[in-house]
């Protein structure tokens, strides 16, 4: 039987939630849900597109699809120290195939309860493949991270490792030499990113500005660095590299893919240095631990130190969907 717009989200989305929320007021169902914020707490709201051929390469499984749009903007929730609480999903799609919404909406909702996330509400029409995922979450009054609390003398840190994503896009792209383990550990990464959430609301009163990196450490402490308005300086021997990208960078010599690829999710964030052991004990128990790569600097701009002590300029500015001369 053909699936009408409103069969399709009965059967794929309207899951009831694993535990009552009393925080939601109302759910999916009508014009708009209705939601609780606690006393106290602020509403933290992010929202993120992936497009076909954009954001996923075509042929990506509907179930990483579906993990990534949420993860996706997971990450964003990482990123402000906010938990994550509710979504709603926006679906464009060119037509109403089963098995790729069963797939897709298996990805998402597998996500969706490992973190407790409701979805409250969303959106279908047809048209090019386009998934629009909005976040909601909490965070107590006044302790979100944000990017422009950066001070010089402050230390860098990444969550994880670097450049993951980036190389499995290159394998998909064009043939690199690269052992089986390897590859299948950078398209996970590519395909299943892992957003920072235990990380980011741990980071809460200890990180003086937080980012997570979703086009590249280059350019996304750029936006920490301009948001602060200071500069950083990175000392390249110290980025933490995966055994995949560590054996192909030294295969290769491309500290780009760590420097610049996007799509890792990892968050990039800067703490005062006396509050380092407060760092330390605060991520103890985190899975991706933390690597001081550097620190920021009075001096505007980003200097990446490579092992020999040579200054390495970073290629402009990270993924860019309009460049100025269109
Ligand atoms: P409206 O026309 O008033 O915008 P719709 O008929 O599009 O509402 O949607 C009916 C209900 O289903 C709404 O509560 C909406 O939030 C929800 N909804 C629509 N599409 C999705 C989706 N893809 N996932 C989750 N909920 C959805
Ligand atoms: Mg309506």
């Amino acid at each position: 039987m053909a699936l009408t717009e409103f069969s399709l989200i009965e059967r794929y989305f309207s899951r009831p939630a694993a535990q009552r929320d009393p925080d939601v007021v109302l759910g999916i169902g009508d014009d708009a849900a209705l939601l609780h914020v606690p006393e106290g707490m602020e509403l933290a709201v992010a929202t993120d597109t992936l497009a076909e051929g954009v954001h996923f390469p075509l042929h990506t499984k509907p179930e990483d699809i579906g993990h990534k749009a949420l993860a996706a903007n997971l990450s964003d929730m990482a990123a402000m120290g906010a938990e994550p609480r509710w979504a709603t999903l926006a679906l464009t799609l060119p037509h109403a195939d089963k098995s790729w919404l069963a797939a897709f909406s298996a990805g998402f909702f597998a996500l969706a309860a490992e973190y407790r996330i409701q979805l409250i509400g969303g959106d279908t029409t047809r048209g090019p493949l386009s998934i629009t995922v909005q976040i909601l979450g909490l965070v107590p009054a006044g302790m979100a991270l944000r990017r422009s609390g950066a001070h010089a003398g402050d230390l860098i840190y990444v969550t994880g490792t670097l450049g993951d994503a980036g190389l499995g896009l290159r394998v998909l792209q064009q043939p690199i030499e690269l052992s089986a383990g390897h590859a299948a550990h950078v398209m996970q990464r590519l395909n299943r990113p892992q957003p920072r959430v235990a990380e980011g609301i741990a980071l809460r009163g200890i990180a003086s500005a937080a980012i997570d990196i979703s086009d590249g450490l280059g350019a996304d402490l750029g936006h920490i660095l301009q948001a602060s308005g200071t500069g950083a300086r990175i000392n390249m021997a110290a980025l933490p590299l995966s055994a995949a990208v560590n054996s192909y960078v030294n295969h290769s010599g491309d500290w780009h893919t760590p420097l610049c690829a996007g799509d890792d999710y990892e968050l990039c964030f800067t703490v005062p240095a006396q509050k380092r052991p407060a760092l330390l004990d605060a991520l103890k128990s985190s899975a991706s631990g933390c690597t001081h790569i550097g620190v920021i600097e009075a001096a505007p701009g980003l200097r990446c130190i490579s092992a020999s002590g040579a200054l390495i300029t970073p290629r402009a500015g990270g993924y860019q969907h309009f460049s100025a001369n269109e």
